[in-house]
């Protein structure tokens, strides 16, 4: 069996990859030069855990193809699976230009059947908009080419993208035929021996899919940011709230911490996507307009507690570990170490960073305005406090006499509550967290 997947970003490369690991021929398709180059030269062009030796196995084992060209990728392929971006337009829709050139791409090419597959997380109607503008290129050529169109979004997690797709919860696919949920049960059934489902639905439902889980694990995050904002003011400690609702099954103990906001290139402008869509149909989507504001405002939670240790911010050094979005993933989009490190330097401060691989990631958003340094000590000399914003394992048990002899001021602020307020007065530290009471040196 022969497929091909267009885009080669972090669901595309894992995607296709993974594919690849059962035996299927894969072509990797992007208009990317660089990357197509990197990847047969074996880089790997972004990090994430588990894929580098995955993709170097199924190249040498002459499964897993990378080009820059569409046409050349779609000789004997029988399912074609859009991965491309759908970044947020300005108006907060999806972007759609990226798909729909990839959909006239496959019209001007095709000579065969094709299932072609969105992947990408689009808004309802989109597959129809892709039938519709391969049809129109079909057309344009005078041809009659049958094909089908399907969605199957995807609900990887970044950081553990490999394992989220070999191993999935469930997989939905949105069809419109027999013929395409055949093809499509024959790609996924090796995914599926663990027993977990292939939900196959219609295709505007598996279009709603994507949108509504994301929105709702970002639903949790607001509402769990919310209440620790109230725990702080009425003397609660929103970690044991925390183990107190999580512990109930109906509630569940995932998505419920408390921290600087969510970020990361799909919860933000998925959320920002469906409340659009809502829009456009005349409809307001209440829970998730509270949802995107309370985040915005979290992100600058870190800020006003600065601010009020510190009254006069400018000329302060302040050390910041991690900057991706989240561990185990380089990805920066939307991370909120972006709008603390922007704020502090607006305020006048100098900001010194360290995260264990999203640096280089980093410099193409945040350039030369901070310093990068080369471990997590490095970047505490002189600083007058630090700043946890990404809990990266190797952050978890700072070693407390180093950081004595380093920092200016013993003032710590944690964005993500993984360290222990008994601790931090043990060893005389000014700590700061989220949802919880400040602890006095
Ligand atoms: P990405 O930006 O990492 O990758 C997209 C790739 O598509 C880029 O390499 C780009 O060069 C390429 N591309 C753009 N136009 C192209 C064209 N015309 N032909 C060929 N290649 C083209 O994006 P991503 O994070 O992989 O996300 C892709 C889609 O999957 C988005 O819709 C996203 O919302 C969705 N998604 C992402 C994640 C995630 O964790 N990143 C998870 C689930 C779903």
């Amino acid at each position: 069996m022969k497929i091909s997947i267009i885009g080669t970003g972090y669901v595309g490369l894992v995607t296709g990859t993974c594919f690849a690991d059962t035996g299927i021929n894969v072509t990797c398709v992007d208009i990317n030069d660089d990357k197509i180059k990197k990847l047969k030269q074996g880089i790997i062009p972004i990090y994430e855990p588990g894929l580098d030796q995955m993709v170097l196995k199924n190249v040498e084992k002459e499964r897993l193809h990378f080009t820059t060209s569409l046409k050349e990728s779609l000789e004997h392929t029988e399912a074609i699976f859009i991965a491309v971006g759908t970044p947020p337009d300005e108006d907060g829709s999806a972007d759609l230009s990226h798909v729909l050139e990839v959909a006239r791409q496959i019209g001007r090419n095709m000579n065969h059947h094709l299932v072609i597959v969105t992947k990408s997380t689009v808004p309802i109607g989109t597959a129809q908009k892709v039938k519709a503008a391969v049809q129109d290129e079909l057309q344009k050529r005078g041809v009659e080419i049958d094909f089908d169109v399907a969605s199957n979004p995807e609900f990887l997690k970044e950081g553990n993208a490999v394992e989220d797709f070999l191993k999935p919860d469930r997989i939905v696919v949105g069809v419109e035929s027999e013929k395409a949920e055949k093809i499509m049960s024959r790609l996924y059934k090796p995914f599926v021996l663990n027993g977990h489902p292939i939900i196959f639905m219609d295709v505007p439902s598996a279009e709603m899919t994507k949108y509504a889980a994301n929105a709702m694990l970002a639903t949790k995050i607001s509402f769990m940011n919310d209440i620790a904002n109230l725990c702080e003011i009425v003397g609660a400690d929103v970690t044991n709230v925390r183990r107190g609702i999580g512990s109930d099954s109906r509630i569940g103990n995932k998505f419920i911490y408390a921290g600087a906001g969510y970020g990361g290139s799909c919860f933000p402008k998925d959320v920002k996507a469906i409340i659009k869509t809502a829009q456009l149909n005349n409809y307001n989507l209440r829970i998730l307009e509270a949802v995107e504001n309370v985040n915005d405002d979290q992100k600058k939670v870190i800020i006003r507690k600065i601010k009020e240790q510190f009254p006069e911010v400018k000329g302060l050094t302040f050390a910041m570990w991690g900057l991706s979005f989240k561990p185990q993933t380089d990805d920066m989009r939307e991370a909120p170490s972006v709008v603390i490190a922007n704020a502090l330097i607006e305020l006048g401060a100098k900001v010194k960073a360290y995260d264990p691989v999203a640096m280089e990631e980093a410099k193409h958003t945040l350039g030369d305005t901070i310093e990068y340094g080369k471990d997590q000590y490095d970047v505490l000399i002189d600083a007058d406090a630090l700043i946890l914003i990404t809990e990266w394992p190797e952050f978890r048990v700072p070693n407390y006499k180093v950081m004595d002899k380093l920092m200016n001021n013993k003032v710590v602020f944690d964005g993500r509550n993984i360290y222990d307020p008994e601790e931090m007065k043990e060893f005389g530290y000014k700590y700061y967290s989220i949802g919880r009471q400040v602890v006095k040196q």
